[in-house]
């Protein structure tokens, strides 16, 4: 613990975003640089606690050793921060930028005060290492005679491949797409998580400890798809499938067939792939400029619709929540060190508010039906507000309202694993139609088959994508080996 009253002496002093009308510019990372400073005061905050809560189960779902690195911080060691947190975490670099750090929610100093900046400290120790050269590849001294096929190059497929590579078997990583990182190269948008500076630069670092990455590759039936999952199996000694979630969550109310309306992941997966190909000049994406726009539904996906049609240039914006506002401070069933399920104003709804004099989110909405006009173009949703009852929502009687809309963008969440490379197998379901998998085991009802990330626990968060990665790596390695020493 490097500073005993370091909690007492400083206040939390978050490190802030560009400003909304320099970002809104351009499709460039929200965040400012590092303030070493700021951030050896902040890292002081800690308290060294006894039982550290944030790295707990509750906390960090990769167990990273959040009071270790802080300590490093603050006493100016970052290379041995660095190496403390590579301990846990194979992409610092995406977790310090995207996640929503329930390490923080479970930090024993938000008992009382605002809890450490974890996340800021997270990204600012990665980010210097990759600056100053302290990331390099990591090449087994020995190789295994062992290869290992990873179908779906998400942050699952990433970290297990990463941690397979190190313990010296041969890996191949399958992707459908032209670009590795699933939803972190087509999903989480530029603004949030950098592409060429930050995906692919990680990429090529496993790249070159090794890993072999084969893209525009659909791995399924071998028919209607570019490679067999039967000749996976059969030419590998272990098939780790890591596809995602990704079949999204539709809204079949009268009107679903206007044009105008989208799943939200064909606007941000265009938009992204444009951006990278040819700075938008291709065209090839939903463009929202001067259109009035609705995004129905909430979290990270509907907070990305907002920040990228903002920057498309929109004449406005509007975002259905079905459920009521949340809380400013935890609820008391929400107790510490729990996620605190509060209001938060994401990048995109500062941007919003910044723009449209007012945040964008409207709550307790449920949508009755698209409108039209007679060329089959969406004009706008009709909306009821909606009052949770007794464990459903009831419409309130007369709360009816026509809201105008050129897009519309379903940001509802996601049903599961699409099951192109599963249905071959014979795979066994869960009752949500996930691949069935045991969580810390990975084994499906296949000899040989490991599922892990999404396709298996459903649409979920990165960090717990690069935790079910990793702990499906070891029970793989134990499967090829017998035995293991990976984590
Ligand atoms: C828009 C959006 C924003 C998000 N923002 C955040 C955020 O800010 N923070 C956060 O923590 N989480 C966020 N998430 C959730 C997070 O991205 C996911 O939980 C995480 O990426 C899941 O990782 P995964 O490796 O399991 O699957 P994915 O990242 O979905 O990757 C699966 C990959 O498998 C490929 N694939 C599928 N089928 C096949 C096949 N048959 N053959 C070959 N390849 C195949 C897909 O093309 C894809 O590339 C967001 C999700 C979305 C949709
Ligand atoms: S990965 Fe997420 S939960 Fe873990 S320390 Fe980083 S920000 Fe916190």
């Amino acid at each position: 613990m490097g500073k005993p009253t370091g909690f007492i002496d400083f206040k939390r002093n978050a490190a802030t975003y560009r400003a909304p009308a320099e970002r809104l510019l351009d499709f460039n990372e929200i965040y400012t640089d590092h303030d070493r400073e700021r951030l050896a005061t902040q890292s002081a905050r800690c308290m060294d606690c006894g039982v550290p809560f944030c790295q707990s189960e509750e906390g960090c779902p990769i167990h990273n050793m959040i009071p270790e690195w802080n300590d490093l911080v603050y006493r100016d060691q970052w290379k041995e921060a660095l190496d403390r947190l590579h301990k846990t975490n194979n992409f610092p670099e995406f977790t310090g930028r995207v996640c929503p750090a329930p390490c923080e929610g479970a930090c024993v100093l938000g008992i009382t005060d605002p809890a450490v900046t974890i996340k800021n400290i997270e990204m600012a120790i990665i980010d210097r290492g990759f600056a100053e050269g302290w990331v390099v590849p990591t090449i087994p001294e020995e190789r295994s005679e062992k290869r290992v096929a990873v179908v779906g190059s998400g942050p699952a497929g990433l970290a297990a491949a990463d941690q397979l590579n190190k313990a010296g078997h041969a890996v191949t990583v399958y992707e459908r797409a032209d670009r590795i990182g699933g939803l972190l190269m087509y999903g989480i948008p530029n603004m949030k998580l950098a592409k060429d500076d930050v995906v692919e630069r990680r990429i090529n670092v496993m790249r070159e400890s090794g890993i072999e990455f084969v893209t525009g590759t659909a791995v399924g039936d071998g028919a209607n798809d570019s490679v067999s999952i039967a000749d996976l199996r059969d030419q590998y000694d272990a098939v780790l499938l890591s596809t995602g979630s990704t079949i999204p969550r539709d809204l079949p109310i009268p009107g679903r067939e206007f044009k105008g309306i989208h799943f939200a992941m064909d606007f941000l997966s265009a938009n992204t792939k444009s951006l990278l190909d040819s700075r938008h000049a291709d065209g090839d994406y939903i463009s929202a400029k001067d259109k009035d726009v609705i995004v129905i539904g909430g979290g990270d996906t509907g907070t990305d619709c907002i920040g990228t049609s903002m920057r498309h240039g929109c004449r406005s914006l509007v975002n259905f929540e079905l459920f009521p506002k949340p809380p400013e401070d935890r609820a008391g069933n929400n107790p510490w060190p729990t996620w605190p399920k509060i209001f938060r104003v994401d990048y995109g709804h500062e941007e919003a508010t910044y723009k449209q004099g007012e945040d964008p989110r409207v709550y307790s909405i449920s949508s009755l039906c698209f409108l039209g006009n007679e060329a089959g173009d969406v004009t706008g949703v009709r909306t009821v507000e909606v009052e949770f009852k007794d464990g459903k929502f009831e419409n309130v009687p007369g709360s009816e309202k026509d809201w105008p809309a050129d897009l519309v963008f379903l940001a509802m969440g996601f049903l599961g694993p699409e099951h192109e490379v599963s249905d071959p197998l014979g795979l066994d379901y869960d009752e949500r139609s996930n691949f069935k998998a045991t969580y810390g085991d990975y084994k499906t009802n296949i000899d040989k088959v490991f599922a892990a990330g999404d396709c298996r626990r459903g649409q979920s968060l990165v960090v717990r994508a690069i935790n079910e990665g990793r702990e499906a790596a070891r029970e793989i390695d134990r499967f090829l080996m017998g035995d293991t020493n990976l984590p």
